[in-house]
C-alpha cells in the first residue's frame, strides 16, 4: 500500500507482523559479529565483516568504495583516493555498524579503540567527530544520553522557530554540542505537522494520528532509531489492501491486477518520454502527460478500469500532496532513488511518543508566533507578539505554506533566489477524517482497504482507509482525502463529511452483513487553513525541480538557517525527512560558528542576554513586593492590574511538584549548594492571588497553585532572559527612572 514518499504502488504480501527492538538488536550483532568476538576473528571473518559493515553504511547512505559529499567537504582525509581514503572509509563504517548495532547506548571514541588499531588513531578520530557533529551517530533520545549533555552552554546562542521534527531534532543536537537553545512554537503544543490526538471515551482513549503517521521504510530510518531507544514497538503496515468499486462491491482480483499493470506502465511510459524530451519538458504536468499517454494507447477505456486507474492516481496525489495537474512531470518523483528501504510502519501508541521525548530538557515556548526576523552582523532579534529575542543565529522551521504566506517578515528580505524557490516548490493538500467506533468491524487483519470514485474529480475522497485498532488502543478508522477532494473537503461541513464517508462504509460492509455503528467520536482535518502549515507538505510543482528544495536548505549569512522537510531534497515531505533535516542545520550552525567564515562576533549576542541576566538579578535587590519564596518586580509607571512584571521563586531544593506538564523546569540545571532561583512573567492581580495562596499553605501548594492553576511556567535566570530579555530591560529602566527622579527630587528638598 501507498504511502507518503514512495510513489509506485506497493501491495506485497508479508510474513511478520510486528518488529521486536531485541530481535533486531540480536540480529545485527550476529550480522556483526559481536564486539566481544572480534578481536580472535581469522582475516577471513574480518574480511566478511568489514563488508557486512560496508553495507550497513551503504543503507545509511554512504558509497561504499568512496567518501560520502559531506565527508569530502568536511576534508575528513589528507589525500582522496588513496590509502588513507580507503582506510578511513573502513573505520568509518565499522564506527557506523557498530552504532546501528546499539543505538540504546552512548559511543565513545575509547569504545571503537578497542575494536580499530592504534595504527588508524587518526583516522578513527576523524571519522567519529565527522559522525558525530554531522549526526550520523550518538543522536536520539537514549535516556542514557543525558548524561552526554554539557553542564554549560559554552557555544553560541541559537534560536530556534518551530517545535516540529525539524525543530526539535536541531534543538536537542545543539543543545548536546553546548548551544544555548530556545524553541519558539506558535502552536500550544510540540510536534507540528505529527499531531497525535487523545480519541474516544474517558478512561478509554485512543492516540490517532491526524497528520504524519506511517514510518515510510523503517530501514536506516531515524525514526526507526529513536523507536528502538524507547522500547517502542512498530507495526508492519501489512500489504492486504482490498479495493471496493462505488457501490460497495469488491474489485476483482484479474481488474485489479490489469489496471495496477497499467498504471506502472503508464508511468514508465512518463519516465521515456521525459528522457525524450528533456528539461523542455519542465512546464508539462505530470497529469496532463498521464492522460495524454492513456488516450495514446487507449487503455482504461471501460468505466471500471478507468475508475481503478483514477484510484491510483489519487494515491500517487496523496503521495505528493499534490494534484497531478500540479505535478512536475519530469521531477515529480526526483527523491525515489533515497528512498528508506524496508516495511512502512506505524508506532505503537502513537507518534506523539516520539515527540514527547524529542522535548525532553528542550526549552519551549508556546503560543509565541514569531512575525520577524531580523539577522545581520550583529546576530539575530526574533520578534513574536511583544517579546523581542536576541541571539547569535536563529533557525527558521516554519512550513513552506507559511513562507509562501509571508506570515513572517524577514528583515533583510531573503535572497532573490530563495524567494523563487519559495514560490515554485509546490505545498499541498492532505486531509482525513478521523473516527473512533465501538467496534473493529472492518476486520482485524486489514490496515488499509479502498475505495473507487464514480468520477475523477472526487477520485480523492475517502479513497483510502487506514485501520489504526493495532496501535492506538482503540477501534480507530481513518478515511484520506486527497487531490481536488482535499480542497473542496475543508469548505463542506464536517457533518455532511461524515455522512459521505459513513454511506461509503455501509455500502461496503452493510452487504456482508456487517452493520456500520455510528462513530463514538469523529474529528476532519484542516490542513490547509491552518495558519501555522497552511497545507500537509511540499511536492515539486511545474516550473521547480529537486534543486528548489536545496536553495531552501541554503543559510543566509551564516546568520538565519532553514530546516524542515521542504529543505530535504532526498526526503522531502516526510517524518524523517523533517527530523534529518533538523540534525543537519544543528551540524550547519556548529560549523558555521566556528568556521572560517566566520560570523562577526558570535558571542556578542550572547553577551547581551547574560547581562539581561545580570539585570535580571540585580532588579531583586530591591522587590516590589515579597513574601516566604517569592519575589516581584513590576513597572512602575504601569499601576493596571493586567500590567506584567517578574516573579522569582527561590528554592532551597528540586520540587517534583514545580515542573509543569511539559517538564520544563526539570531542565534548570540544580547546585546542590546553592538555593535555585527561577523566573517567569507574571501579573499584578496574579501576584496578589498567590499572595492570598501564601497565607492558606506552604510552599508546595504556592508552586502548586503557580503551575497548575495559574499556568505559569518557571525557567532558569538565562532561559528567562532570553524569553523575556524586552520585559526586563523595560521594568529595569523604568525603575531606574523612577529612583533617578526621587533621588533628584529628594536632592532638591534637601536643599
Ligand atoms: C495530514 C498529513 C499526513 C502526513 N502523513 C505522513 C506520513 O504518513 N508519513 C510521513 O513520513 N510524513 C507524513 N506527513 C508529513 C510530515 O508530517 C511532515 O513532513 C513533518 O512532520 C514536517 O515536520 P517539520 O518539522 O518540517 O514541520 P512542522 O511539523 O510543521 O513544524 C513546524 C512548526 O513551526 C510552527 N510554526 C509555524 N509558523 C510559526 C511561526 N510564525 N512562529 C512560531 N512557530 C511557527 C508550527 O506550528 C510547527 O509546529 C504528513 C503530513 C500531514 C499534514
Amino acid at each position: 500500500m501507498e504511502t507518503p514518499g514512495s510513489k509506485r504502488l506497493l501491495r506485497k504480501k508479508s510474513l511478520s507482523r510486528s518488529y521486536d527492538e531485541n530481535l533486531m538488536d540480536d540480529y545485527l550483532d550476529n550480522q556483526l559479529g559481536g564486539s566481544t568476538r572480534k578481536r580472535f576473528r581469522t582475516k577471513q571473518e574480518l574480511e566478511k565483516e568489514t563488508e557486512k559493515e560496508a553495507m550497513i553504511a551503504l543503507s545509511l547512505g554512504f558509497p561504499i568504495d568512496a567518501l560520502h559529499e559531506e565527508e569530502r567537504k568536511a576534508n575528513v582525509v589528507s589525500q582522496l583516493d588513496g590509502k588513507e581514503q580507503n582506510d578511513y572509509i573502513v573505520v568509518r563504517n565499522h564506527i557506523l555498524a557498530r552504532w546501528r548495532a546499539n543505538v540504546q547506548a552512548w559511543l565513545s571514541k575509547g569504545q571503537i579503540k578497542e575494536t580499530v588499531s592504534n595504527e588508524y588513531g587518526q583516522l578513527l578520530n576523524s571519522a567519529y567527530d565527522f559522525l558525530m557533529f554531522n549526526g550520523y551517530i550518538n543522536f536520539g533520545v537514549s535516556p542514557p544520553f543525558k548524561a552526554q549533555m554539557p553542564e554549560e552552554a559554552t557555544e553560541g546562542s541559537v534560536i530556534i522557530i518551530g517545535a516540529g521534527l525539524a525543530g526539535l531534532a536541531a534543538a536537542r543536537q545543539l543543545l548536546a554540542f553546548g548551544f544555548k537553545v530556545i524553541v519558539l512554537e506558535g502552536r500550544n503544543r510540540p510536534g507540528g505537522r505529527v499531531y497525535t490526538q487523545k480519541m474516544g471515551q474517558k478512561g478509554n482513549y485512543a492516540a490517532v494520528e491526524l497528520g504524519g503517521s506511517v514510518i515510510t521504510g523503517i530501514h536506516a530510518n531515524p525514526l526507526g532509531v529513536l523507536a528502538r531507544q524507547l522500547s517502542i514497538p512498530l507495526h508492519k503496515v501489512r500489504d492486504k489492501c482490498p479495493l471496493y468499486d462505488p457501490e460497495g462491491r469488491p474489485v476483482g482480483d484479474e481488474i485489479d491486477s490489469k489496471v495496477e499493470h497499467i498504471f506502472n506502465r503508464l508511468l514508465d511510459k512518463v519516465t521515456e518520454f521525459r528522457q525524450i524530451m528533456g528539461k523542455s519538458a519542465a512546464d508539462i504536468s505530470l497529469g496532463s502527460v498521464l492522460e495524454r499517454l492513456r488516450q495514446m494507447y487507449t487503455v482504461a477505456t471501460k468505466p471500471e478500469e478507468k475508475q481503478l486507474l483514477d484510484w491510483h492516481f489519487a494515491n500517487l496525489e496523496y503521495a505528493n500532496a499534490g494534484c497531478l495537474s500540479h505535478l512536475s512531470a519530469v521531477y515529480w518523483d526526483q527523491d525515489d532513488p533515497y528512498e528508506m528501504s524496508g516495511d512502512h510502519c506505524f508506532l505503537a501508541g502513537g507518534n506523539w511518543r516520539l515527540i514527547e521525548a524529542l522535548c525532553e530538557g528542550v526549552p519551549i515556548f508556546y503560543n509565541k508566533t514569531v512575525e520577524t526576523i531580523r539577522y545581520g552582523n550583529d546576530g539575530v532579534e526574533v520578534i513574536a507578539g511583544d517579546q523581542t529575542i536576541q541571539a547569535d543565529m536563529v533557525l527558521c522551521t516554519v512550513p513552506l505554506g507559511v513562507l509562501k504566506k509571508k506570515t513572517v517578515k524577514f528583515i533583510p528580505e531573503l535572497p532573490e533566489r530563495k524567494l523563487k524557490a519559495i514560490e515554485k516548490l509546490g505545498f499541498g493538500l492532505l486531509n482525513k477524517v478521523a473516527m473512533v467506533f465501538p467496534s473493529v468491524f472492518w476486520g482485524e487483519d486489514l490496515d488499509t482497504f479502498g475505495c473507487l470514485s464514480k468520477n475523477s474529480a472526487t477520485r480523492g475522497e475517502f479513497f483510502l482507509f487506514y485501520g489504526y485498532h493495532t496501535v492506538s488502543g482503540g477501534s480507530v478508522l481513518v478515511a484520506l482525502v486527497a487531490g481536488e477532494a482535499a480542497q473542496s473537503f475543508e469548505q463542506t461541513q464536517p457533518s455532511t463529511l461524515l455522512h459521505r464517508v459513513l454511506s461509503i462504509l455501509r455500502g461496503i460492509y452493510g452487504p456482508k452483513g456487517v452493520e456500520v455503528p455510528d462513530p463514538i467520536q469523529s474529528i476532519c482535518t484542516k490542513w490547509g487553513n491552518d495558519p501555522l502549515s497552511y497545507g500537509s507538505y511540499s511536492h515539486v510543482r511545474v516550473h521547480s525541480s529537486g534543486s528548489d528544495y536545496d536553495i531552501l536548505a541554503e543559510n543566509v549569512e551564516n546568520r538565519l538557517f532553514f530546516a524542515g522537510e521542504a529543505t530535504t531534497r532526498q526526503h522531502p515531505a516526510t517524518m524523517h525527512g523533517a527530523y534529518l533535516s533538523g540534525l543537519r542545520e544543528a551540524s550547519c550552525i556548529y560549523r558555521a560558528s566556528r568556521g572560517s567564515k566566520p560570523i562577526h562576533n558570535p558571542r556578542k549576542s550572547f553577551r547581551k542576554v547574560v547581562g539581561v541576566s545580570d539585570t535580571l538579578v540585580n532588579l531583586f535587590k530591591y522587590p516590589d513586593i515579597a513574601f516566604g519564596n517569592f519575589s516581584f518586580v513590576f513597572d512602575p509607571s504601569n499601576q493596571d492590574p493586567k500590567s506584567t512584571g517578574i516573579l522569582m521563586v527561590t528554592v532551597d531544593s528540586f520540587s517534583s511538584e514545580l515542573g509543569d506538564d511539559n517538564g520544563k523546569v526539570k531542565n534548570t540545571q540544580q547546585s546542590d549548594k546553592q538555593p535555585l532561583k527561577l523566573y517567569t512573567t507574571v501579573t499584578r492581580v496574579q501576584a496578589h492571588e498567590l499572595e492570598s495562596e501564601s497565607e492558606v499553605g506552604g510552599v508546595e501548594s504556592q508552586l502548586k497553585y503557580l503551575c497548575k492553576s495559574l499556568g505559569l511556567k518557571l525557567m532558569g535566570s538565562d532561559s528567562f532572559a532570553l524569553i523575556a530579555n524586552s520585559l526586563i530591560s523595560n521594568v529595569a529602566s523604568r525603575r531606574a527612572r523612577v529612583r533617578n527622579r526621587r533621588v533628584a527630587v529628594g536632592n532638591v528638598s534637601y536643599k
